[in-house]
């Protein structure tokens, strides 16, 4: 529902307040709703962009959208749920998970759809946000952007598309109306989404020709249904629950060194996916095109069991080589191999280095947060930006994992979010910003670490690379690490901000 501001003759509209604006309604935005109202603060508005919450769980829709971190982890401490129906559940699963939690914890009040947020710009002496969106404005004390690592898609600019004739979307977009079958189907790229969505449709489709820049390692994927004893245990005996977790949680924290500081330690691992080309596919030639050259981990490991025997089955094949250009309904590949289609899905995947929320975001003296991240995205633990007071990332730089649950670092970065609040207020300050200090030894520190892992020196690119080489995606180290780091703020690294001006024409949401 839009804000109505209350208007009287003689006064211009007043803009509706809130101590907090919360952008994005995904896993970071829901879980910030509720770490607010834990914290008493009810005073937010979560606005998003689309008709309903859920972010990567909405609108990744495409056959065969699933987690690859187990469901057990892959999910909220404070909201366990004993009855997840696979250990990697599917996307109608998750999406109704967060439904759930938006119940449950009493977030619809504060929901707002169709609210894009066009705008975020720091008011100095109001000391405040001025938050527009598409269905109005508010103003705020703080803002906090959950607005996704993975929510905006990326299609490359290719030469020829906008003519071609045939149907064309991306994963995160799937049109369900647009019948596959028996249908002669591109799918450019070979990356996470690729590989569940390859095996779903190469049963139905006439013809799939996949356009492979560089092939992925992909490991088998323990997946199994969960059992109706397992879910009754979980249910009766919470604590059941809490130690899956915790075994889940504790294999991956141990993978993070291999990872991080011992990237020849993933050999093992990597003669494992080795095999698992071997069993898939038996064509020497097919093998030999999706055997990577690079270390494993560098790019993210795929896992799948039915990912090569849909690309070794008689209506697939694998260009090894980009796309290159269309020229009507026929795709050139960057070999000049030319292969006539009816469709094209982009998996191709996000804007991550260049997150488009920082274009809409002005700070301190107009100053836009993606001019400010010109040389690669940065951020004091991942949250906080020299520049823009009161702003607070979640899944901010540096802040992704190779290996384990996203949902891990968004709670870390909650706490770290509370405790900014309360402290905000326990001292008597309004706002708060990283000192350049403190800002800049964190990354160096961050990027120091970097050199060593396997996402630098692994011999790939890949997304989690900027345009300059540089890697603002991963969080080297262990997810404990990072909870360790974002506990409490450290007054010491942060300047604070005292509101001097009365504040004009601000009314309660
Ligand atoms: C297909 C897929 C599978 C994945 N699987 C895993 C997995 O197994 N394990 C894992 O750890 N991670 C996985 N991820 C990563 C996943 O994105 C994160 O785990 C997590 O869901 C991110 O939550 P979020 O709330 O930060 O972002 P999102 O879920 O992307 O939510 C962001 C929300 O912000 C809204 N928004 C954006 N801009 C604006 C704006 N300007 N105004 C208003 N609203 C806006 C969007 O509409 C969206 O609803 C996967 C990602 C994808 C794409």
């Amino acid at each position: 529902m839009p804000p109505s501001p209350k208007r009287t003759k003689q006064s211009p509209p007043a803009t509706p307040h809130v101590r907090v604006a919360v952008v994005g309604s995904g896993f970071g935005g829901l879980g910030a709703g509720v770490r607010l109202r834990r914290a008493g603060i009810t005073d937010f508005v979560i606005l998003e962009r689309a008709a309903s919450v859920g972010g990567t769980w909405r609108d990744n829709s495409y056959p065969g959208c699933a987690c690859d971190v187990p469901s057990h982890l892959y999910s909220f401490s404070f909201a366990p749920n004993p009855e997840w129906p696979r250990s990697f559940s599917h996307q109608p699963d998750i999406r109704a998970y967060l439904e759930r939690v938006t119940d449950t914890f009493g977030l619809r009040p504060h929901l707002r759809f169709n609210a894009e947020v066009t705008e975020l710009r720091w008011e100095q002496e109001q000391t405040r946000w001025r938050v527009t969106t598409t269905v109005g404005t508010w103003t705020a004390d703080a803002v906090v952007s959950a607005a996704g690592p993975l929510a905006d898609p990326q299609i490359p600019d290719i030469p020829g598309l906008a003519e071609f004739p045939g149907k064309v979307f991306h994963s995160s977009r799937w049109d369900h109306d647009y019948d596959l079958a028996g249908k002669r189907v591109a799918m450019v790229g070979t990356g996470a989404s690729a590989a569940q969505i390859i095996p779903s449709i190469q049963p139905l489709v006439g013809r799939l020709t996949v356009f492979q820049r560089t092939p992925a390692w992909v490991m088998p994927r323990a997946d199994r249904e969960i059992s109706a004893a397992e879910k009754w245990l979980h249910s009766k005996l919470p604590p059941t629950g809490k130690l899956r977790r915790a075994t889940l949680f504790a294999l991956r924290e141990l993978q993070v060194d291999a990872f991080v500081r011992r990237p020849g330690a993933l050999r093992l691992v990597q003669q494992i996916a080795v095999r698992n080309i071997e069993r898939g596919v038996g064509d020497p030639a097919l093998r030999a095109k999706l055997t990577p050259d690079y270390r494993i981990g560098c790019k993210r490991i795929l896992l799948s069991n039915t990912y090569y025997p849909a690309l070794a089955a008689p209506n697939a094949d694998v260009v090894s080589s980009g796309l290159a250009e269309v020229r009507g309904s026929t795709l050139v590949a960057a070999d000049g191999s030319e292969h006539e289609v009816d469709a094209i899905v982009f998996g191709t995947g996000f804007h991550v280095t260049d997150m488009p929320i920082a274009e809409r975001v002005f700070g301190v003296e107009g100053r836009s947060l993606a001019e400010e991240w010109k040389g690669g995205m940065e951020a004091l633990r991942g949250s906080t930006v020299r520049g823009f007071p009161n702003l607070f990332f979640v899944i901010g730089p540096n802040t992704g994992l190779g290996n384990s649950s996203m949902i891990l670092m968004i709670e870390s970065q909650l706490n770290y979010l509370i405790d900014a609040l309360t402290t905000l207020s326990a001292v008597g300050a309004t706002a708060m910003q990283p000192t350049a200090q403190a800002q800049r030894h964190w990354n160096l520190e961050l990027q120091h670490k970097m050199t060593r892992t396997v996402w630098n020196t692994g011999g790939c690119t890949s997304w989690y690379l900027d345009a300059e080489g540089k890697n603002t995606v991963l969080w080297p180290g262990s997810t404990s690490s990072f909870r360790r780091a974002t506990r409490k703020v450290d007054l010491g690294e942060y300047e604070l901000i005292k509101r001097t001006a009365p504040v004009a024409e601000e009314i309660p949401a």
